[in-house]
């Protein structure tokens, strides 16, 4: 059974509180044997962490963007206190989530970036590889990495175009597909998953969020029953999509993405 790596899973979202040590042994029960934890705010970096280290996972300390609102300035101080005291933990991999979004209406742009350019020097004065979170923001983050250069990462649940996807692998980032890619219509991600060089790819749930479609409830359906959650055991069935658009086995496509992940987050392989 191949070993699969899911770089971007929010293992300490609430939706997991009842029973997160089994959702856990369900991801290693398909061979999911590593998770990256990413944080989104300083209230939950110990959570990530603690987590990391009893479930032999990986984190990323960061502020992101969705959480730059109600966050306060001095956030970025802890966040750099926080770099510099785990600086020597193996499983310390990251800086993230950080980054743009400019999806959500009504946010503050301006308080964003400045959140965003200082997270890029702190990852880059700490030497760590950064997760972005891009939605309608690629340019504006490209923009950002060109002013302040950060040992590569990658930007999760890519959904930018095929010239943004390449200025992104320029600059030493891999790009992150799950749930997204297996919605038939989700025709661009599915281009990009298919014709990217193979080097950039690597996998990811997200979850709780970004359900793939066997998961996915319509508006009309959630009408009677909730949207369902996502979680790391599903990677293995979302990498089959990947293989078939890429015509690989699914051997080739764990060992691949793997080695990928290894290579955007080199802390991974300690
Ligand atoms: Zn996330």
């Amino acid at each position: 059974m191949p070993d699969w790596i899911d770089t971007h899973c929010h293992l300490d979202a609430h939706e997991f509180d009842a029973d997160r040590a089994a959702v856990v042994e369900r991801a290693r029960a398909v061979g999911v044997t590593r998770l990256v934890l990413p944080a989104v705010e300083v209230a939950n970096f110990n959570a990530v962490r603690e987590l990391a280290h009893v479930h032999g996972g990986a984190y990323a300390l960061g502020i992101h963007p969705l959480y730059v609102e109600h966050a306060a300035d001095a956030d970025l101080d802890r966040l750099q206190d926080a770099l510099r005291t785990h600086r020597s933990d193996p499983r310390l991999v990251a800086v993230g989530e950080i980054g743009l979004d400019h999806f959500v209406p009504g946010l503050d742009r301006a308080r964003q970036e400045r959140f965003y350019l200082a997270q890029l020097a702190l990852a880059r004065d700490a030497g760590l590889p950064v997760i972005l979170h891009v939605r309608r923001s690629a340019d504006a983050l490209l923009k950002g990495l060109r002013r302040i250069g950060v040992p590569g990462g990658i930007a999760h649940a890519f959904n930018g175009s095929e010239v943004q996807a390449a200025l992104f692998v320029s600059l030493g980032f891999r790009l992150g597909f799950g749930g997204a890619m297996t919605h038939e219509r989700a025709l661009q991600i599915r281009r990009l998953a298919a014709t990217l060089p193979e080097q950039a790819l690597v996998l990811e749930t997200d979850a709780p969020d970004i359900p793939p479609h066997w998961l996915y409830r319509n508006a009309a359906q959630r009408g009677t029953e909730p949207q369902a959650r996502n979680e790391p055991a599903e990677l293995p069935r979302m990498a089959q999509t990947l293989a078939a658009l890429r015509g690989w086995t699914l051997q080739h496509t764990a060992e691949l993405t793997s080695a990928n992940a290894l290579q955007a987050l080199p802390g991974l392989a300690r």
